[in-house]
């Protein structure tokens, strides 16, 4: 079998697809208080071409999925398409990052499907700052879809965008939900992802910093052994039920390991989270192409696969900043 291999030496096996550009949250972060220039909805790869650039990939040795946006429950028939996607024998995990603030009625069905993991992205645990954050005011909703994940068959994980002054305060309480709760919180490095660019900020708090602060609340934290590609470094604290992670996202320390694409809710493939996108599959797919057509040239674009994230960032075309929303992107 042909493998995605790039001149590094790096297998690419992890897809992450944005299904839609569009969010009914507006986190701070990741858009602007008006939301982003969504696109024209033909513009949209449509599910059956997801379901084929997908089946595609894995048969190139892609087995695991994530699906993301924008926010993936604000499509029409989302569900219906992971029903359809879970045809695909090739596949060993589909996974799902979410805000949580649609999915509750949908819980068992995800069950029943061959849905893993599912990412929950909340940034604080007070609903005043979490409307702050997300310009909405749905934490109820949200903190109860968490509670509802825990106790259900799937694995959950929360995406915690740590943004200074902002929700830094509340990094312990986010530990402390651990200690009664089998999950994994992982903090993240806020990037210049959010129709904008960089905010300015009077600290910059980096893995070093995260980890620096949670070591002075805790004494004996333990590092977790985890997969060569994972995004996050992870610990656990004794007889605490669930974990904590932190994912350099914009220090880039873990670019060595990557055996990630993303696919762009419009279609655009990008072999790095920093860079602009190499290729229009939805283009190629419109004018034509043939399964064998795809595959030729997903191994060819993928050869090309930046050494890192600073290296990709740099070979941006037009040298324009990263600045786009990750609602655009596919977080
Ligand atoms: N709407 C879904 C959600 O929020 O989970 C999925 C899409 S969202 C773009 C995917 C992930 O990207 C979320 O966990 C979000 O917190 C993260 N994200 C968005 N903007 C970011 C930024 N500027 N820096 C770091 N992470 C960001
Ligand atoms: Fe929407 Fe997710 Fe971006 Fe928040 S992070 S605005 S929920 S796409």
């Amino acid at each position: 079998m042909d493998t995605l291999t790039d001149k590094f030496g790096r297998q690419i096996t992890y897809l992450r697809l944005a299904v839609t550009d569009r969010c009914n949250l507006r986190c701070q972060y990741c858009m602007p208080a008006h939301g982003i220039d969504i696109v024209d909805r033909k513009e949209l790869l449509t599910y059956k071409e997801m379901y084929r650039i997908t089946r595609v990939l894995s048969e190139l040795g892609v087995n695991k999925v994530r699906l993301t946006g924008g926010e993936p429950f604000v499509r029409k028939d989302f569900v219906g398409f992971l029903e359809m996607l879970s045809f695909n024998d090739k596949l060993d995990e589909i996974n799902i990052t979410t805000n949580g603030a649609l999915i509750a009625k949908h819980i068992s069905k995800l069950e029943a499907l061959k849905i893993g993991t599912i990412n929950l992205s909340i940034d604080s645990l007070s609903s005043e700052n979490f409307a702050k954050i997300t310009r909405r005011d749905v934490f109820d909703e949200v903190y109860k879809t968490l509670e509802a994940l825990e106790k259900s068959k799937l694995k959950l994980k929360l995406n915690t965008v740590v943004q200074s002054g902002v929700n830094t305060h509340e990094i312990i309480d986010f530990i402390e939900l651990t200690k009664h709760k089998n999950l994994a919180v992982r903090f993240i490095e806020e990037m210049p992802f959010n129709g904008v660019g960089q905010r300015a900020t009077k600290e910059v708090w980096n893995y070093t910093k995260i980890l620096d602060l949670i070591q002075s609340q805790y004494k004996d934290i333990t590092p977790l052994r985890s997969d060569k590609s994972s995004t996050s470094r992870n610990f656990e604290i004794p007889n605490y039920k669930g974990s904590f992670g932190i994912i350099p996202a914009f220090t880039r320390t873990i670019c060595n390991d990557c055996n990630r694409i993303r696919i762009t809710s419009t279609g655009l493939f990008k072999n790095c989270l920093f860079d602009d996108g190499v290729f229009n599959v939805r283009d190629f797919i419109r004018q034509g192409a043939s399964n064998e057509d795809l595959k030729q040239l997903f191994l060819s674009i993928v050869k090309e696969k930046p050494k890192n994230g600073f290296i990709a960032e740099a070979n941006r075309k037009n040298n324009n900043n990263v600045s786009e929303s990750m609602s655009t992107i596919g977080g």
